[in-house]
């Protein structure tokens, strides 16, 4: 059976993650806790679903990760089923903590949770032998003592000969004991030679490769460690994972892991290699087309509901369905859905989706979620007041923000000291003709006792009508004496929010 993974090897949250830290996220995706609970899931089917997660800790959670991520979650949650995750840090020069942080916090931002102890596949390491050594022992295997220069001679020969390079079996039917005494030795899996090996990938369909073109891999190497192959697939049985779902860029691999468990006679696993995704102009994704870790989303103050449903949509649909809730999603989430070309990343359309997601989302969260950015910019912590105001002020707000940093933007003229520094803007709005009208626009608000969005309103109307002007004419030199900008959320808003004491000092300043 598997080992847990021990729990501290997850520290607290990294000092780079404050911004918005995890118990934010939590309150966050509290009102999906129905949809990430397994005890009120209603199982759909009953023969047991598990899926994997299988990220090399090598980097960040980067979007086509995440991608996959929760397509394996979907699954697992549509059928009541398990979704685990294995940290594949078999590479110990490649893999990182960090990376490991970053892939485990991105996954609970976006919301994704996991049953049972996540894996560490480095630890592994002897049960992986342990298979090699069956195969061996049942005659799938081999032993191979070539040495690694005989093995790039023989590369460079097919080279010359234009021929595949591939092992050529040169142990394949030869007596070990032809060895040189106590010689290391990797062990090769005895594959097929005739045929061809199909798999009916519940994504591409049937895929087929001739068994020639798949060579006698090694599984373990001649220092005793496993290759990624055979750990993969050790891995997979002992976690009883039932569907495999990701990148189509491991198609190639599933034909030796294949012959590896039909080898040891295991059941063998659904595919589902789903299609990478594409930048906008159709290139493979790349940093350039804004392919970052999603951290960096978080970062650019992206909804995790907002990067769930854009992702679900990149590559997986419901009919036109564009707008679509975790609930929606676990309920409707099957792997025919999952469309065969390449789907397009479109950060405009992640954005105008974060919009819609900001407009629904509840001002608490917002509240939360924009608190650290409003404090990073007025570099000073908010007061509860100033918190209780910002509550006030999200439901005008949130309807106009695109995202968390936007948002938090245009509330940073509720908490300015006056007298107000102008933008560029907002001064160059502010001559003499103006002036002279805010003085008398002054005098009358003064005068209101009741100080309501009605009250402003019938009172500015009126001062716009004896001047023959518009309302905008007057509303302008107000914001910008107001709020110090030219954008902010409707003038009598913005009187509301100030309230009178606040608005009256805030024009006079400008008189
Ligand atoms: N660790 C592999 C990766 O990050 C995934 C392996 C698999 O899904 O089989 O690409």
């Amino acid at each position: 059976m598997l080992r847990a993974a021990p729990i501290e090897r997850f520290p607290a949250l990294p000092e780079a993650f404050v911004s918005t830290p995890s118990r934010i996220f939590d309150a966050y995706h509290r009102k999906e806790a129905s949809v990430n609970s397994k005890e009120t899931d209603q199982p759909k089917q009953t023969s047991p679903v598990v899926t994997r997660f299988a990220p090399s800790p090598t980097g960040f959670l980067h979007i086509g990760g995440a991608r996959t991520a929760m397509f394996n979650w979907l699954f697992a949650r549509h059928h009541g089923g398990k979704a685990l995750l294995r940290i594949e840090d078999t590479d110990k020069a490649r893999s990182t903590q960090e990376a490991i942080d970053a892939i485990i916090h991105g996954l609970d931002w976006l919301g994704l949770d996991w049953d049972d102890e996540p894996i560490f596949q480095s630890e592994r390491a002897a049960r992986h032998a342990e298979v090699a050594h069956e195969l061996l022992a049942s005659g799938n295997a081999y032993k191979c003592f070539a040495t690694s220069e005989e093995l790039a001679a023989m590369r460079e020969k097919q080279k010359a000969e234009k021929k595949p390079m591939r092992y050529d079996g040169r142990w394949r039917d030869r007596d070990p004991s032809e060895a040189p005494e106590g010689a290391p030795y990797a062990i090769r899996l005895k594959t097929e030679r005739a045929g061809k090996t199909t798999i009916d990938d519940a994504v591409q369909g049937e895929v087929s490769v001739q068994n020639s073109e798949i060579d006698d891999f090694i599984m373990l190497r001649s220092d005793g460690t496993p290759t990624y192959m055979l750990a993969v697939v050790v891995d997979d049985h002992d976690m009883g994972v039932t569907h495999l779902i990701r990148g189509d860029d491991h198609l190639n691999n599933a034909f030796r892991q294949l012959a590896m468990i039909r080898a040891m006679g295991w059941e063998e696993p659904v595919y589902a290699h789903i299609p990478l995704i594409h930048g906008n102009d159709g290139a493979k994704l790349s940093k350039r087309h804004g392919a970052l870790g999603v951290e960096a989303y978080r970062d650019m103050g992206i909804l995790p509901d907002a990067m769930f449903n854009y992702l679900l949509r990149l590559g997986w649909g419901h009919g036109d369905d564009e707008i679509i809730s975790r609930a929606q999603a676990v309920e409707w989430f099957d792997i025919s859905g999952v469309g065969k070309s390449p789907s397009r990343f479109d950060t405009k359309k992640l954005q105008n989706l974060n919009g819609h997601y900001m407009r629904e989302a509840a001002d608490d969260i917002l509240v939360d979620l924009s608190v650290p950015w409003i404090e990073k910019n007025l570099d000073a912590p908010l007061t509860p007041s100033d918190r209780q105001l910002l509550r006030q002020a999200m439901p005008v707000l949130k309807s106009r923000a695109k995202n968390i940093i936007l948002l938090a933007d245009s509330s940073l003229f509720l908490f300015k000291k006056r007298p107000l520094d102008l933008d560029e803007r907002a001064a160059s709005l502010l001559g003499p003709e103006a002036r002279t009208m805010l003085h008398s626009i002054h005098g009358a608000l003064n005068d209101l006792e009741d100080w309501t969005l009605e009250t402003t309103e019938e009172t500015l109307k009126a001062i716009a009508e004896s001047a023959e002007l518009g309302l905008g004419k007057l509303a302008q030199p107000m914001r910008a004496a107001l709020t110090g900008s030219t954008s902010s959320p409707g003038i009598f808003d913005v009187l509301i929010l100030l309230g009178k004491e606040e608005s009256l000092d805030r024009l006079a300043d400008q008189i």
